[in-house]
């Protein structure tokens, strides 16, 4: 394969070097159509002077048009200034019969070996200037003929290995231009891989969700009918496996969130030593059941008011809690923290030591790799994804921090991280967040809620179990509801004659003929009667990620709720309407 070719093959990024060479041609020849002008005698003057200046227009015109030319273009551009450069030499040598001016030649072959990779091009100047130096020493029988031949020579042998090393560069910048472009398109592959099992996630995540809400509805429905100690029993079982469920399905739509780049941090004030305090309260009863002991102490300087993202802190502190507590069989953990402060930032250092089974040398390097366990007898004995380390690795880091291990097998596990609070400003109004174990949608919520709620609201889910939870739920809250099964089923309920007036909309977002963003538009476009342009209304939906919250909110939506809808946050919506 040519050099050009495999140039041509990789993605046509080389180009021969056509602009600096007509650049270098063009004010060589300027100046000499000028000097030959001012210097020359009448004899050759104007031959020389036109012949200059012709070689002047051409590398002007081909260093302008330099980068508007296709690769075959170029090398004619560069072959052509070659030869006016050769004319040139060999018209001074005719003219002037001096063999002095033999060295024009000497020029442009060690030119042409600088500048052709070509190996025939180089040939064919090479032997236009050997042929035409011959031809005119043997018309004009000129003298120092010999002593021109050799340094003649002497300039093919240059150019000779001036052209070796230029092929030797364009055969290496190919080279480098294929391993870039292999390099790119494995990027690509990597990246598209990457989404394609984001997507993947977050679509297992919501296509689990939307079941799931039918079946923590259900189980919440029938906890509050009448039942015997027995099937009271069950009911309770059901709801523990099913919160394992869930706490799975977040953690994978966590993951999918982190890789996809959409898990943000959120920056609210709270109180940490009571934060961490009732983080370590929750988990003592886990501890207490295996008959361990569950310590935390604050060492040096106390902030109790911090600002910072209080979920995602306590989705750290509770991954690292519950391994140390499924981790250890004997003993306990001790939890100790201070909070620095370093440049404009609090820094909160946390150490969360354990005397459990430990972690051998050969998977601690990946302990915090996702889907990694330190073995396989491990995910037999205690189960688990292997997604918390990598989750809690991540969420360190959005939060500007980092997190580290050590371990002896056998001995115990110390997992240390920092992540980086700000101190609230000052005279800002002091507002603590409620940290729950749910994070709450765009609802906050209200401890004080009452239990019963005077509203008319419409229904707009296809989804029958999913409208038999939400209807369960809302008459239990004594919300009157009306059910549309479609998001037309919606806009004509709300403007058939003598329609009800409702309070709130609660609708589904994937629906058959009109989903809930567009039936959203058109209600806030006035289809559904001008009454209800401004009309409440809340999504529901099985897509967790942020960019899905914004899609609601763009489409007119004013809440977003995700499934399984809990309690807590339905009550909180419906107190605010
Ligand atoms: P999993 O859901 O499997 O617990 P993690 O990412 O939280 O996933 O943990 C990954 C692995 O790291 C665990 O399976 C376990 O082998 C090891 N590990 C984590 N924490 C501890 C600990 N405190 N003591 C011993 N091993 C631990």
């Amino acid at each position: 394969m040519s050099l050009y070719k495999s140039a041509a093959t990789a993605k046509g990024v080389h180009q021969e070097p056509l602009r600096p060479v007509a650049m270098a041609f063009f004010f060589l020849f300027l100046a000499l159509s000028f000097s030959h002008f001012l210097l020359l005698t009448e004899q050759f003057k104007w031959v020389l002077v036109t012949s200059a200046s012709i070689t002047t227009v051409v590398s002007f015109t081909l260093m302008l048009r330099a980068q508007y030319l296709s690769r075959a273009w170029q090398r004619i551009g560069i072959v052509s200034i070659l030869l006016l450069g050769t004319m040139n030499s060999l018209l001074h040598l005719w003219l002037s019969q001096s063999p002095e001016q033999t060295t024009n030649l000497f020029l442009v072959i060690i030119a042409s070996g600088i500048v052709l990779s070509d190996r025939l091009h180089w040939v064919l100047l090479v032997l236009l200037n050997w042929a035409g130096w011959l031809i005119i020493n043997a018309v004009v029988e000129m003298s120092m003929m010999t002593h021109f031949f050799f340094a003649l020579g002497m300039s093919t042998l240059l150019s000779w290995f001036a052209h070796l090393a230029r092929r030797k560069l364009v055969s290496k910048q190919v080279e480098l231009l294929q391993e870039r472009d292999i390099a790119i398109a494995h990027e690509h592959e990597a990246i598209k891989a990457n989404e394609a099992k984001s997507a993947f996630l977050a679509n297992m995540s919501h296509e689990i969700r939307t079941p799931m809400n039918g079946i923590i509805g259900m189980i919440e429905m029938i906890s509050r009918t009448p039942l015997n100690d027995r099937q009271e029993e069950f009911v309770a079982t059901a709801q523990r496996s099913a919160d394992s469920l869930m706490f799975i399905i977040n953690d994978i739509l966590d993951f999918s969130k982190i890789e996809a780049g959409e898990l943000a941090i959120e920056n609210v004030e709270f109180d940490l030593n009571q934060f961490i305090s009732n983080v370590v309260q929750e988990q003592t009863f886990q501890a207490q059941e295996k008959g361990l002991w569950l310590t935390s102490k604050a060492v040096g300087e106390s902030y109790t008011k911090v600002v910072g993202d209080p979920y995602r802190l306590k989705q750290i502190f509770n991954n690292l809690l519950s391994n140390a507590i499924k981790f250890t069989e004997n003993g306990g953990i001790n939890v100790s923290y201070n909070v620095k402060n370093e440049g404009d930032a609090l820094v909160l250092s946390v150490e969360i030591r354990d005397t459990g089974i430990g972690i051998s040398k050969s998977s601690i390097s990946g302990i915090f790799d996702s889907f990694s366990q330190a073995d396989m007898s491990t995910t037999r004995k205690f189960g688990g994804t292997g997604l918390g380390l990598a989750i809690t690795k991540q969420l360190c880091e959005l939060m500007g921090g980092e997190i580290s291990v050590a371990s002896i097998l056998g001995q115990g596990s110390t997992f240390r991280f920092r992540v980086k609070l700000a101190s609230p400003s000052p005279g800002e109004e002091t507002t603590c967040k409620e940290t729950s174990s749910e994070k709450p949608t765009s609802v906050t919520h209200i401890e004080t809620q009452p239990s019963r709620f005077k509203l008319n609201v419409l229904l707009a889910e296809d989804n029958a179990i999913n409208q038999q939870v939400m209807l369960a739920m809302l008459t239990n809250l004594g919300v009157d509801v009306d059910v549309a099964n479609d998001g037309v089923e919606a806009i004509d309920n709300l403007i058939k004659p003598k329609a009800k007036h409702y309070d709130l909309i609660f609708m589904d977002c994937q629906m058959p003929n009109l989903d809930g963003y567009e039936t959203t538009r058109r209600i806030r476009e006035g289809h559904a009667g001008d009454e209800n342009k401004n009309i409440p209304i809340v999504a529901i939906t099985a897509h967790a990620m942020d960019s899905e919250k914004q899609k609601c909110l763009d489409s007119g939506m004013d809440e977003y709720l995700t499934k399984p809808i809990d309690l807590l946050s339905l009550k909180a919506l419906l107190a605010m309407y």
